[in-house]
């Protein structure tokens, strides 16, 4: 590294307070932005800009459009105090062609001075009251300056006691000093597309002269953004594969298994089933995806390999996010293998858990179903060969972690019925092979969806009735559990004693919620599932994996709290068997974007095309916001608009892969200085273990 370099580095180290104008107090302010560093200063990159390079004659100004207007006052501004610490300012000056009232409010001590015989370029927009036209001041200044007027200026987000204004004069201080910034991305890749220099793209971010300009920069951060992470998840997974893996031979004892089935598994389960039996003997460890619609069959499809791998001798983990459905994917495991395999049930609330889990490392079972509690660090297996994690959605790629390393490189399964368009499922799941179950078993109707309003509720409760006595079951799906101050939305409990006083006093009404003891909810779902209730009324408990094929309603209240993918999913609990079944959205929509999400829950039920809508809808930082998928968040890139620069970025972190699995060459030190950043930020060291 030369000594420039080294400077240089020295410099994006340094905390801010190096620079002029920042003392300990404004460095404090700049803390809770997450700046402390020149670094973070200058990447911390605008949130949006104003074309302020138009200057206009007051005459060619559109009322509300924002626009420059050059002016010479004609009188001193005028003050009018309205409240202690608020003025309105009238500022009467002429353009030279018409005369106009400047106006604004601002504090009585932000009042600029007018210095005579100047011209002030002023940026705001024209209105017209009561015909007569003013012009709305957003910014003035001398036209001399013009270091906010006739250009491009940039807008940050900024916090109490530090402006947009502020932020911007400290960058340009920052960024006046800053000469070089090392570059991450391989000269060949910036040739091939195009893609401007790193130090440029970062002065252009804060200081674009023209929207193209901006498009440029930003294109190529995103580029790298996603470069880093491609690569990032690469690293991944090409270190798995220098692991060995258990071989199993399953292909036999899954056939064995298959034909003992009720039905005749879905070409979409074949296909799948094919796809793991490959990775289980193959000696590399397997790392796939299992993705397909609600309802498609994912669950015979973890049963037949785990079937497959208690016959070779070795132990099988299958971790679900709730308990009811680790509960109940207990029972179906139980039913189709009798006593042939041995089970266990292992969740944090089962009875004897010790025991259970000493038994496990002692080999007394093959397969252990769970919750999290499976991850805890009591819990030990004695040849752990396969770990499947259920609705992989639900985990972070953390936890998805921790299960793999209760085994030595055991093979893994992730099962999602989220289904990720290809831009995301590349990110998300980047280091992960997958089959995507398309087709739904035999017999399956399309599940019909109403959107109803609250006052038609009555009616729809009725429909139940009749669905009952064709000898169907309904799900009632509230937001709440009791009743709120502060929250307006139906509560189970509301609704036991509404309608199972009212109109369902002669039905079998259930319930169950997030807040009774596991074995209460256990005992209601097994009546349920067994056909003891005709109507279970339910929080999101019921959200993901429950299965009861004979459920042909689901009625969901305040639909508006939920997201798309969480109604899909909820829509998902009936449409399983041969009946025709149907979804019912209650909610008044009091915004456009409820409406809208109603509309496409009615119009498609194609799961895809639903979880880009979702994302389309909740923009893809929401999508992230929780970081429950596990991945860093992005700060330039969106993945959902940025979908042409992820396939370049990706197939350039391949071609470098293929060459360089280690990325061991000079040109990657600095991306893997990157990698290692983005995977100190965030809790998913463990994936390296
Ligand atoms: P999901 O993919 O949502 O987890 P499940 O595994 O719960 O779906 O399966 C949904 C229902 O479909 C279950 O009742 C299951 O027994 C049934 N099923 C699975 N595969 C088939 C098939 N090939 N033919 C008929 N029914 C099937
Ligand atoms: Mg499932």
């Amino acid at each position: 590294m030369d000594r420039h370099n080294a400077k240089q580095i020295e410099y994006l180290n340094s905390p801010i307070t190096i620079l002029k104008g920042i003392g300990s107090k404004k460095a404090s302010l700049y803390s809770k932005l997450g700046i402390t560093t020149i670094w973070d200063l200058v990447y911390y990159f605008p949130s949006g800009y104003e074309d302020r390079r138009i200057v206009r004659r007051i005459n060619e100004c559109q009322i509300g459009e924002m626009c420059c207007i050059k002016i010479r006052p004609l009188r001193q501004i005028v003050e009018r105090r309205l409240k202690p610490k608020l003025s309105l300012f009238l500022l009467y000056g002429t353009d030279g062609f018409e005369n106009v009232t400047i106006k604004w409010f601002s504090a009585p001590y932000a009042k600029p001075t007018i210095k005579s015989g100047h011209i002030y370029t002023i940026y705001g927009a024209l209105t017209s009251q009561n015909g007569k036209k003013e012009f709305d001041m957003h910014y003035i200044e001398d036209s001399a300056e013009k270091k906010y007027t006739e250009c491009i200026v940039p807008t940050y987000h900024a916090t109490s006691g530090l402006t947009t204004k502020t932020i911007c004069e400290t960058v340009s201080v920052a960024l006046d000093s800053l000469e070089i910034l090392s570059e991450c991305i391989p000269d060949h890749i910036l040739k091939k597309y195009n893609l401007v220099p790193v130090l440029d793209a970062v002065k252009k971010m804060h200081r674009p002269e023209s929207f193209e300009d901006l498009k440029n920069a930003r294109d190529r951060l995103a580029f790298e953004e996603l470069f880093v992470l491609t690569l990032a998840l690469s690293s991944v997974k090409g270190r798995r594969k220098e692991k060995k893996g258990v071989i199993i031979k399953a292909a036999d004892n899954i056939r064995e298994f298959a034909k003992r089935l009720p039905f005749e598994l879905t070409d979409g389960q074949k296909e799948t089933i094919n796809d793991i039996c490959r990775d289980l003997k193959n000696g590399i460890p397997m790392n796939r995806l299992v993705q397909g619609d609600v309802g498609c069959g994912k669950t015979v499809v973890a049963a037949a390999v785990m079937y497959a791998c208690s016959k070779s001798g070795y132990q099988s983990a299958f971790m679900a996010p709730t308990e009811i459905l680790a509960q109940q994917h207990y029972k179906t495991l139980k039913n189709l293998f009798g006593d042939e395999v041995r089970i266990a049930l292992y969740t944090s609330s089962v009875k004897g858990k010790n025991k259970i889990s000493e038994d496990i490392s002692q080999g007394v079972y093959d397969i252990i179903v769970g919750t999290h509690a499976l991850i805890e660090n009591n819990v030990k297996f004695s040849n752990l060969a396969l770990c499947i994690t259920d609705e992989q959605h639900r985990f972070g790629v953390n936890q998805r972690a921790l299960l793999g390393a209760k085994g030595e490189s055991p093979h893994i399964l992730v099962m999602s019925a989220t289904p990720i368009p290809r831009t995301l499922s590349l990110i998300l799941y980047g280091d992960l092979d997958i089959s995507v179950i398309k087709s739904m078993p035999k017999g399956r109707q399309k599940i019909l969806t109403y959107h109803i309003d609250e006052k038609t509720k009555n009616r729809a409760y009725g429909f139940l009735k009749t669905e009952v006595e064709k000898k169907h079951q309904c799900y009632i799906v509230c937001p709440l559990v009791e009743d709120s101050e502060t929250i307006d939305a139906s509560s189970v409990e509301s609704m036991i004693s509404s309608l199972k006083n009212g109109v369902y006093s002669d039905l079998r009404v259930g319930y169950v919620h997030g807040k009774m003891k596991s074995d209460e909810k256990d005992t209601v779902m097994n009546s349920f599932k067994s056909g003891e209730l005709d109507i279970l009324i339910s929080t999101t408990v019921i959200e993901v994996g429950v299965d009861v094929p004979n459920a042909t309603v689901m009625l969901i209240e305040n639909a508006e709290r939920f997201g798309l993918s969480q109604l899909h999913q909820l829509r998902g609990r009936v449409g399983r068997g041969d009946e025709q079944s149907y979804c019912i959205l209650v909610s008044d929509c009091k915004t456009e974007n409820c409406r809208e999400r109603m509309k496409i829950m009615t119009q498609t039920d194609d799961g895809f095309v639903i979880a880009q809508k979702d994302m389309e809808l909740r923009g893809s930082g929401q999508f992230f916001g929780t970081r429950q998928h596990g991945v860093p968040e992005l700060k330039i890139a969106n993945l959902f608009s940025d979908a042409h620069i992820l396939q370049k970025a990706v197939e350039s972190a391949n071609e470098i892969i293929l060459n360089d699995p280690e990325l061991s060459s000079y040109e990657m030190v600095d991306i893997k200085n990157r990698i290692r950043d983005l995977f100190d930020k965030f809790d998913g060291n463990d994936i390296f273990n």
